[in-house]
């Protein structure tokens, strides 16, 4: 069956339904599509916009700004991350940690004395 290159647009003997002449336009076709496929991934990336979880601002996402619209929101938010560990913690071990606490100052009261 005669076809048309979608390549280089040369009429070449297709056999299997194979629409490029050669191997040297297969490659490029291969390359076209992966090329196009990069192109359409990246311009979702683009056009994607979030909400800043921290700031609620709305932000463009990209490589760097995936979740938190810039640098400072997201230490912000790692900070607010400990602040919720420590609230656990104190939590779970609220008796020990007032005991340490009065402890200590039973032994700062006797140095004063
Ligand atoms: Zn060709
Ligand atoms: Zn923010």
């Amino acid at each position: 069956m005669l076809k048309k290159c979608v390549i280089c647009g040369k009429k070449f003997n297709s056999k299997n339904g194979i629409i490029t002449c050669s191997d040297i336009c297969y490659e490029m076709r291969k390359k076209k599509i992966l090329e196009k496929n990069e192109l359409i991934r990246q311009n979702k990336l683009k056009r994607e916009h979030k909400k800043c979880p921290v700031c609620s601002k709305m932000f463009e996402v990209n490589r760097n700004h995936l979740v938190y619209c810039s640098a400072e929101c997201r230490e912000v938010a790692t900070k607010d991350k400990k602040k919720k560990y420590f609230k656990k913690y104190y939590s779970e071990n609220r008796d020990k940690i007032i005991e340490n606490n009065s402890i200590n100052q039973r032994k700062r009261a006797k140095t004063k004395i």
